[in-house]
């Protein structure tokens, strides 16, 4: 079976600008040891305008964390007013890209059909997506969550190759828990997790299954992070809020000395 080194990503959203940005990825790498990072990725999203300010942080004092970004768009250039082409950010050196994030979802109405296009988008640039899923607290009381769940993996990752989907990201993020300090239950999480493992056995095969690592995201904590980590299924977490602030990401980073 294919060895799943977890991945703790920080989704900085709209926070920080590009000094705060700074000060916040040299505070986290000075806490963070060579253990840890051999224990586990690490990687930061912050908002466009601090990409080439962090990139340069990252590279000159050589911290091996990877540089994310929350968005891009599908095409390459054309007249799509605000928007960022995949091609802009492979040219930062970035290296995972986070794709259907349920505020992209919810609030810029981004359907699964699109969803799709950026994943393939992302991957045509060398770049790997980090494919968000999730439902609504309605939609888990109507008994409609792995459906959902499903649906969004069927339609995201259509016409996807195998080996590809074996090496992306997908984020298990249940709308209910982003941003309210209500987490999911680690058997809560585990179980979903395993559903999507399961559908991603159907769409893409049993050794893709085994290698795409599943994170769980809805605020995720120092308190709560080895608990939810430790689960059989979930290979990384997706953190907003706790992730803006060195301590307490670099304290879920080291989920393990806890
Ligand atoms: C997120 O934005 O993906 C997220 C999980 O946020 P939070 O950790 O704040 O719930």
């Amino acid at each position: 079976m294919a060895e799943r080194k977890p991945l703790i990503s920080g989704n900085w959203k709209m926070h920080h600008n590009h000094f705060e940005a700074i000060q916040m990825v040299q505070s986290l790498s000075y806490q963070l040891s060579s253990d840890d990072y051999d224990a586990c990725d690490v990687s930061v999203h912050p908002p466009f305008t601090n990409l080439r300010s962090i990139q340069t942080v990252l590279e000159s004092d050589h911290i091996p964390i990877t540089l994310g970004a929350q968005h891009c768009h599908e095409e390459q250039k054309g007249a799509y007013t605000g928007e960022i082409s995949p091609g802009m950010l492979e040219k930062l050196n970035v290296g995972l890209v986070i794709v259907g994030h349920s505020e992209r979802r919810e609030i810029f109405g981004e359907s699964n059909s699109q969803v799709n296009s950026k994943v393939k988008a992302i991957f045509k640039h060398g770049m790997t997506p980090i494919l968000c899923v999730g439902e609504t607290i309605e939609e888990r009381e109507e008994g409609e969550a792995e459906r959902k769940v499903q649906k969004q993996l069927e339609e995201g990752l259509h016409g996807i190759g195998r080996e590809r989907i074996a090496s992306m990201v997908v984020a298990y993020e249940p709308i209910w828990a982003i941003g309210t300090g209500v987490t999911a239950t680690p058997d809560d999480a585990q179980d979903m997790c395993a559903k999507v493992r399961q559908c991603i056995k159907f769409i893409a095969g049993k050794d893709a299954s085994e290698s795409v690592r599943i994170q769980y995201g809805g605020s995720v904590k120092p308190i709560n992070a080895a608990e939810l980590m430790n689960q059989a299924d979930i290979d990384g977490a997706l953190v907003g809020g706790a992730a803006l602030e060195a301590e307490s990401f670099a304290r879920i980073i080291q989920y393990r000395l806890q």
